[in-house]
């Protein structure tokens, strides 16, 4: 072969994989772990082909997951890009032996399949909406995410005091506040609550005061497992007409399905079916009527619709959780939800709190009338903003945090906080 011609696959074949740990700015929101810290861990994948073409992923931050994507990205040069399902299974077998939980795993392989097809949609001029299966809507309705939150990050270590915009957010009229802000800058129509935070009763306050300033408005609550199944119960009645699902009130799929058989609201989650294994127990038990899923732990942007199909088979209502994310996560976020036939509630997003921060390059992506618009550039059709990147790199390695500890924090701040679920 004449050494100066190219393989006709050299378009697609990987050359190495680029795994970029970063740190941003995170306001103190409150939930029942703890209290956010000043600062949320993502690592921002950059997968090169051997023509230079470069497909970017991000998924959340933490020494595990990025210890395994830098394991990933041992084997992945000399993979096509479009063999994509091949290749997530040689990552998700290489981490099999230490890594047993198929959750685990998933948020690995899930990055990675992202990084191929915004790369495939650059090689190929499409949007990576048209890569599965092509947009049904223009736009992706989104929910405006509010949580309990103080005024400030506490002065700690030397450090001052590190106050944001959004003030404190402590009772049913603070959060009613951030609501209309949160409508005023990006339009929301519908609002989910982060609880778990206060006793259950101020929360059903602050439920029926947004009840009250946002009629018709769609509204959900979600205390990650805070509670046991009796008092999920005692909740569920009390805003049975109020909420269009009640998102992990209890923990375990046996826990769900005792509260399914009393609760009158639909129960929702994003905690206790979280891999492929947990669907046959829980559809079996009928435990969820909703589920939130997350491209980024269950398989990437293709599985997350063979996962809609599913949920479609068996009558479960389709939404989408959300942990703090920036841009790319946000166009892949969209992107998915574009090409689901059916998406039953609007997406809950964590956007509104990076306080502007962010890794792409400003102007593809805007939260307007409670929507985001799907790009149509090639790939995600975002573009990284290498600056930034080396910005947050460099925010990363001074901070010395390496993993996610709200409860941990929490307790520097307040000594007594006990972190045991449930609580109530
Ligand atoms: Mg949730």
């Amino acid at each position: 072969m004449n050494s100066t011609t190219a393989p006709p696959d050299a378009g697609g074949r990987i050359r190495e994989l680029i795994v970029t740990p970063i740190a941003f700015a995170d306001p103190p929101l409150l939930n029942a772990d703890g209290v956010h810290e000043p600062l949320a861990l993502r690592c921002i994948l950059q997968l090169v082909l051997e023509d230079g073409t470069v497909g970017l992923g991000e998924t959340p931050g933490g020494s595990a997951r990025l210890a395994r994507l830098q394991r990933a990205a041992k084997i992945l040069p000399g993979h096509n890009v479009f063999d994509t399902t091949a290749l997530c299974a040689a990552v998700d077998e290489t981490l099999l032996p230490d890594v047993p939980s198929a959750h685990e795993r998933g948020w690995t392989t899930s990055a990675i399949e992202v990084a191929c097809l915004d790369a495939q949609g650059k090689l190929t001029g499409r949007p990576v909406s048209d890569l599965l299966g092509g947009a049904v809507r223009d736009s992706v309705p989104f929910a405006g995410y509010l949580f309990y939150k103080w005024a400030e990050h506490p002065a700690l270590d030397g450090r001052p005091a590190i106050d944001d915009p959004w003030g404190e957010a402590l009772t049913p009229d603070g959060i009613v506040a951030q609501a209309r802000r949160m409508q005023e800058l990006y339009g929301f129509t519908s609002f989910k609550l982060k609880g778990g935070v206060f006793p259950p009763d101020e929360e059903i306050a602050a439920i029926e005061a947004l009840r009250e300033a946002f009629p018709g408005a769609p509204l959900r609550l979600d205390p990650n497992t805070a509670w046991t199944v009796e008092t999920s119960a005692y909740v569920a009645k009390r805003l049975d007409g109020v909420l269009e699902y009640l998102e992990d009130p209890t923990a375990t799929i046996a826990g769900m399905a005792d509260l399914a058989r009393i609760s009158p609201l639909p129960l929702a989650t994003n905690m206790c079916v979280i891999a492929w294994e947990h669907l046959k127990p829980a559809v079996r038990d009928n435990a969820i009527q909703v589920l939130l899923t997350d491209h980024h732990y269950w398989g990437g942007l293709r599985r997350t619709r063979e996962l809609a199909a599913v949920c479609e088979a068996f009558d479960i209502g389709l939404s989408m959780h959300s942990n703090s994310h920036l841009g790319i996560s946000l166009a892949a976020m969209t992107h998915v939800a574009a090409a689901l036939p059916r998406l039953d509630h609007s997406c809950d997003t964590h956007y509104p709190w990076n306080s502007g921060s962010d890794i792409i390059e400003p102007g593809v992506l805007k939260l307007e009338n409670g929507e985001v618009r799907v790009p149509t550039g090639p790939g995600l059709g975002v573009t990284l903003d290498t600056d930034a990147l080396e910005r947050m790199h460099r925010r990363y390695l001074d901070s010395g945090i390496r993993d996610r500890d709200d409860s941990g924090y929490m307790r520097r701040v307040h000594p007594d906080h006990r972190p045991g679920l449930p609580r109530w």
